[in-house]
């Protein structure tokens, strides 16, 4: 990883970081399948969701353009799964972190992509539901499982920690760059 990067990244102060061969992403229709089950309510109505996203084939296409990844994580600690109100901040403030990191490296001059978790919140409603195009294109993200990437996989192949323990949520993301 070049200076330029590392310093990006340890900017975001993350859990862990793990590497990743851009070959080891495995991109399934078993992981469609789960986001059209629709338990996040988010299943058509984000441009950064199924199925406005794109396709499998595109996806696949995208991480083979490129030659190095780097999984991350942040580990957020609390008290009570219910309290919906720290779950949203939890996810807030883990997209804001990630279209941070994200708008540095469309800043600098390596070729590099970013994918977070979650819908795309750029927009306090996303452009879909009024039939309006997407309104930041080029700062609109999908998250891994938006994008068909089998995470829990990917973390047993690179040694990322999946799962921090009771009272923790673990939230991944990943960059994916050439050298
Ligand atoms: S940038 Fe706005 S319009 Fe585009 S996907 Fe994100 S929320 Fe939707």
């Amino acid at each position: 990883m070049n200076e330029a990067l590392r310093a990006m990244v340890e900017a975001c102060d993350f859990e862990e970081t793990v590497a990743v061969d851009p070959r080891q992403i495995h991109i399934t229709q078993d992981v469609r399948d789960a986001c059209a089950k629709n338990d996040c309510g988010h299943y058509g109505q984000n441009y950064m969701c199924p199925p406005a996203v794109g396709d499998l084939d595109h996806y696949r296409e995208v991480v083979n353009s490129y030659t190095n990844g780097l999984l991350f994580s942040q580990v957020y600690r609390f008290k009570n799964r219910q309290d919906y109100r720290r779950m949203n901040e939890i996810m807030a403030g883990f997209e804001k972190t990630v279209e941070k990191l994200h708008r540095a490296i469309r800043k600098s001059d390596m070729e590099g992509t970013v994918f977070s978790a979650g819908c795309c919140t750029i927009c306090k409603e996303c452009g879909i539901l009024t039939d309006d195009p997407c309104r930041f294109p080029d700062e609109a993200m999908p998250s891994l499982e938006a994008s068909g990437i089998d995470v829990v996989q990917l973390t047993k192949d690179t040694g990322l920690v999946y799962n921090n323990g009771p009272k923790t949520m673990t939230i991944i993301g990943l960059i994916l760059y050439n050298e």
